[in-house]
């Protein structure tokens, strides 16, 4: 296993996940991550997905988190 695995975690538990103000912590919510190297891509995630670019913390809430494509520029 590549030293990325070591830090493997939850969308829902990170701090690169960026939803809508008002959405629910939740497995089926949507937003983007916005994880540095990711942001090129828009990259648009559920609660439930993970990567091993992991941060523990809060989610991010912005307007326009959720919409395909995400709308919302990066806060973090
Ligand atoms: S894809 Fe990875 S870096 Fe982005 S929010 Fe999910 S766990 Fe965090």
């Amino acid at each position: 296993m590549g030293s990325r695995m070591s830090s493997w975690g939850l969308c829902i538990n990170c701090t690169w996940w960026q939803i809508e103000p008002a959405a629910t912590l939740a497995s089926t919510t949507h937003g983007r991550c916005i994880e540095q190297s990711l942001q090129p891509c828009l990259l648009r995630v559920s609660g439930g997905s993970g990567c091993g670019l992991f941060v523990g913390g809060e989610p991010a809430r912005v307007e326009g988190a959720a919409a395909c494509p995400p709308a919302a520029k990066p806060t973090r």
